[in-house]
């Protein structure tokens, strides 16, 4: 058969802003699409999602470049569909509410190309949820109405005395450069001028922001606080409720940006609790770890052998992995360390574990070398064994103490490096004062941060409040020249962010 392979087209929403309001659909969809066709609003971290091999295309508006018009952006369209591509068509929102996507949907449809739609949550609903403003209330708003304040000749196209006489809200997308006049025909065709109002900018992103006012003084309230597009213009009695309803922009972090120095595959958790308390999160990599490739050979060995040890340490996640990795390759799984007494540095590390069904007998509470010692030295004795697969970076402080009491086998089975692949300018940001937060979660972040941003910039790092998990990592930043504006008093993640939580408290 030559058939062509067919293509198809999905019109797809992608929600109001906040990324995790993207549908399961939508994001199985980007995952998989041949390109990817998008616009302004839409949230910057969905076109990661995509494969790598995807074709992804801007037709939104952008400084001195035109827009792609509607009928170039439909015969866009047609042709990846005509190509045989499985292509989505990425909007913000939902694409039926003021995208136009109608408007493509029948150009496809009178191409013969296959499509499909999958809905977003609109801003009018889930946008203004986030603003702490439900768009109906059984008390006081039984219906909405969602207008365009994109007002052609004038606004003569929309029927402003039934507008001014609803008892529901009012919710007017694209106004804010006629929300003087909106408010004007509504104030002419007799709305009450107490009614509640509202402007809500960039709605469920941290860069929200809400003002509130009343019908008779919200263009004048939105044009002092400096309001513009993207933002929703509401009016009704639901506007009042913000004030029970808040949940969003009254969070502990909120308006606030973080820098995460951790390396790639530990930021994660870091960001997703700073994002849950509101705050905005930009991983910044100081630090990569490698597997020190000799070693290995050193620590299938000492697998084969671990019948002769009484005593196995791990002092972090890394080194978990890697030793069941070396497990694995032996076919060999968590039974093979029954018997030994098995010590966890830290509460991830003690996770790490748990995860592969072994539960550590001792966890010291503090993550400090000290404390470890203070804790074994009384379950060890001289006929006992250690094997302490470590970082190569790692202080010697343990292994001296432990080897004083028992015979200790260090095993370096990775270093931690600095990273450099990142296209983040941290300097730039600082300087624009983009940040609020610096965070160093241990002595090597703060090193090699110190090293990346350079001699000649290093008095940027003023413009930001500097982060720190615990002594250790304040002594190294201190060491560099760098201020510690803040130390965790639990040496964990937690412990780092409660510290910054009372910092942002007690700043506001
Ligand atoms: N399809 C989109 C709307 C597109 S029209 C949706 O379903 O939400 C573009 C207008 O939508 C903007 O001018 C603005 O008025 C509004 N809008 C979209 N997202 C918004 C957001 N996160 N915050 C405030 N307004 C938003």
């Amino acid at each position: 058969m030559n058939e062509a392979k067919k293509g198809k087209i999905y019109l797809v929403g992608g929600g109001c802003g906040d990324p995790g309001l993207l549908t399961l659909r939508a994001k199985a969809k980007i995952e998989t699409c041949d390109a990817l066709v998008y616009d302004a609003l839409v949230n910057e971290s969905f076109l990661a999602m995509a494969p790598e091999s995807c074709e992804k295309i801007y037709v939104g508006k952008r400084a001195n470049r035109h827009a792609l018009s509607q009928w170039q952006i439909n015969a866009l369209l047609v042709e990846l569909g005509q190509q045989g591509k499985t292509a989505v068509r990425l909007k913000g929102g939902d694409p039926y509410v003021f995208g136009r996507g109608g408007e493509e949907g029948i150009a496809l449809h009178q191409a013969g190309i296959p499509f499909e739609v999958i809905p977003g949550i609109p801003s009018v609903t889930g946008g203004l949820a986030y603003a702490g403003i439900p768009v109906t209330h059984r008390d006081c708003a039984s219906s909405f109405q969602v207008v365009t304040g994109h007002l052609k000749d004038g606004g003569e196209a929309l029927d402003w005395p039934v507008l001014a006489q609803t008892k529901g809200t009012l919710v007017f997308l694209m106004g804010m450069k006629n929300l003087a006049a909106i408010a004007g025909n509504l104030l002419r065709e007799g709305m009450d001028p107490a009614t509640p109002a509202a402007v809500v900018y960039r709605a469920s992103q941290p860069s929200q922001r809400v003002v509130t006012a009343t019908l008779a003084t919200i263009a004048e309230a939105s044009r002092q606080a400096g309001m513009h597009a993207p933002a929703l213009i509401v009016v009704g009695k639901v506007v009042a409720l913000r004030d029970e309803l808040r949940f969003f922009d009254n969070k502990p972090f909120f308006g606030k940006t973080f820098l995460v120095t951790r390396s790639r595959t530990q930021a994660s958790s870091t960001v997703e609790k700073i994002r849950e308390l509101g705050g905005e999160a930009i991983v910044y990599p100081t630090i990569r770890i490698r597997p020190v490739p000799e070693a290995m050979d050193r620590l299938g060995e000492a697998i084969d052998a671990l019948g002769h040890y009484s005593h196995l340490i791990f002092t972090s996640v890394n080194g978990v992995e890697l030793f069941y990795d070396q497990l694995a390759v032996r076919g060999q799984d968590s039974r093979a360390l029954a018997g030994l007494t098995i010590t966890a540095i830290g509460k991830a590390t003690a996770a790490a574990l748990e995860e592969r069904g072994v539960v550590p007998d001792v966890v010291p509470k503090r993550y400090i070398g000290e404390e470890l010692v203070d804790k074994l030295s009384p379950l060890i004795g001289a006929g006992d064994r250690v094997l302490l697969p470590r970082s190569k970076n790692a202080r010697s402080l343990v292994a001296d103490e432990l080897a004083r009491l028992c015979p200790v086998t260090e095993l370096p089975i990775y270093e931690t490096i600095r990273e450099d692949r990142t296209d983040i300018d941290v300097a730039a940001m600082l300087a624009k004062r983009e940040i609020d937060y610096i965070t160093f979660t241990s002595s090597t972040t703060a090193k090699y941060f110190a090293e990346k941003l350079g001699a000649d910039r290093f008095d940027l790092v003023q413009n930001a409040k500097t982060v720190s998990i615990g002594p250790q990592t304040s002594k190294q930043m201190r060491e560099l020249g760098m201020a510690v504006d803040i130390e965790a008093a639990a040496y964990t993640i937690d412990g780092l962010l409660a510290a910054a939580e009372a910092d942002s408290a007690a700043s506001v």
